[in-house]
C-alpha cells in the first residue's frame, strides 16, 4: 500500500499529478460532463493506466492520479489503480456524499436530458461562462431558491451518483489517500473566514470520520486562491492543490486530465 510520505516523495522527484472527476464508460461529445471536460471513458482512462505502469516500470516519475469531489464511477477506476500499486489521491466533498447532491450534478443532468429550452448563448453560459461561475458559488439551498426563480423547477434530478461513506471507508482500507475539498464545494475565495475556517474544518473532521487520519492536502474548490485565502490555508501546514493553472502561491498545479489531452 501506497503511504502518504511514498506519494509525497514521489511529487518532490517531479510526478505530475492528473485531475480527473468522472470515468464513464463510452466517449459522448454530446455530454455534459464532456463538454466541460470533467470526464474521461474507460477507454482513455485504461490508457493512462498502462502508461503508469509503463513510466514505473521505466523508473521515470509516473503520475500521481487524483479525483475530484467523489463521483460514484471513481469507484471502480480507483480499485484498479490501487489494484496496480499506483497513486490515487481523492478529494471528496462531505455534503455531496451525504446528501448524494450538487447544484453543478443537477443542472448538468437537465442539461444532458434536453430538459430546458436554451438557447446556444445560454448553454454555453451554463457550461462554461458567467452563469456556471454563478452557480459555483451556491450551496445546495441558494442553488434550488434560484432554480425555482429561474426555471420554475421544484424537483431535484436525478443526477451523477456519489461515493457513499461506506464505499469511501473501504478504499481508504484498500490504500486510496483522501484530501480537504471543503463540505459544500463553495469558492474559497467568496465566503467569510469563519465561512472558509468551518469549510476546512469540517471536511477534516469527517475525512478522520472515514479513516483518514493524516490528511493528503488542501485542494481549493475551483482551483481558486487569493492571498487571504493563502493565508488562511498556511495555518495547515498542508500541501495545497489547484487546477491545470500557474498560481503565484505555492499552489501544486494539476494537469486536467481530458479525452483527448495528450501524455
Ligand atoms: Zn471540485
Amino acid at each position: 500500500m501506497l503511504t502518504v510520505g511514498a506519494i509525497a516523495n514521489a511529487l518532490s522527484g517531479g510526478a505530475p499529478v492528473l485531475m480527473l472527476h468522472r470515468v464513464l464508460e463510452q466517449y459522448d461529445p454530446n455530454n455534459y460532463y464532456y463538454q466541460r471536460g470533467t470526464a474521461i471513458s474507460w477507454q482513455r482512462f485504461n490508457t493512462c493506466l498502462l502508461w503508469a505502469v509503463e513510466c514505473r516500470e521505466q523508473g521515470l516519475p509516473g503520475p500521481v492520479f487524483s479525483f475530484d469531489d467523489g463521483y460514484a464511477d471513481n469507484e471502480p477506476a480507483i480499485k484498479a489503480l490501487l489494484s496496480a500499486g499506483l497513486p490515487v489521491v481523492l478529494f471528496p466533498v462531505r455534503d455531496f456524499v451525504l446528501t448524494g447532491f450538487s447544484p453543478i450534478d443537477d443542472m448538468a443532468a437537465r442539461l444532458n436530458q434536453s430538459e430546458l429550452e436554451l438557447s446556444a448563448k445560454l448553454r454555453a453560459s451554463l457550461i462554461g461562462g458567467k452563469l456556471k461561475a454563478c452557480l459555483a458559488k451556491l450551496n445546495a439551498d441558494q442553488y434550488r431558491a434560484y432554480r425555482q426563480r429561474w426555471f420554475a423547477i421544484d424537483e431535484d434530478a436525478s443526477s451523477a451518483a456519489f461515493l457513499s461513506e461506506l464505499q469511501l471507508r473501504e478504499l481508504v482500507s484498500m490504500g486510496l489517500q483522501l484530501g480537504v475539498h471543503g463540505v459544500s464545494h463553495r469558492i474559497w475565495t467568496e465566503i467569510s473566514p469563519a465561512d472558509l475556517h468551518a469549510e476546512i474544518q469540517g471536511s477534516l473532521e469527517w475525512l478522520s470520520s472515514l479513516g483518514c487520519k493524516h490528511p493528503f492536502g488542501l485542494c481549493m474548490p475551483h482551483g481558486k486562491i487569493n492571498v487571504d485565502v493563502y493565508q488562511a490555508l498556511s495555518a495547515y501546514s498542508l500541501p495545497l492543490f489547484g487546477v491545470d493553472q500557474d498560481y503565484p502561491f505555492a499552489v501544486l498545479r494539476r494537469r486536467w486530465l481530458k479525452e483527448q489531452t495528450e501524455l
